[in-house]
């Protein structure tokens, strides 16, 4: 994972929590065009919030890849301060 694929997951977490800026929206956005790992990090970790709101289940579903969902666990685990 790169410089721009972390920040790119940062914003994609944070714009779960927060409304995030113009600038930050378009980082994030133009990232994930050229970004398909990215891309599918965020479409992934959207779909978990909603599933995880809908069900609070501590797990991420069954049906991403192994790889994705490792990803978020990580990602889960590394709560930003
Ligand atoms: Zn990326």
């Amino acid at each position: 994972m790169n410089h721009f694929c972390q920040q790119a997951s940062r914003l994609a977490s944070d714009k779960l929590e927060r409304r995030l800026s113009l600038n930050e929206s378009l980082r994030l956005n133009i990232h994930c065009l050229i970004c398909s790992s990215c891309r599918h990090y965020t479409a992934a970790l959207r779909l978990l919030h909603v599933t995880l709101r809908k069900t609070h289940e501590a797990e991420p579903p069954q049906k991403l890849p192994a790889a994705t969902r490792q990803q978020i666990i990580r990602q889960c685990k590394e709560q930003p301060e």
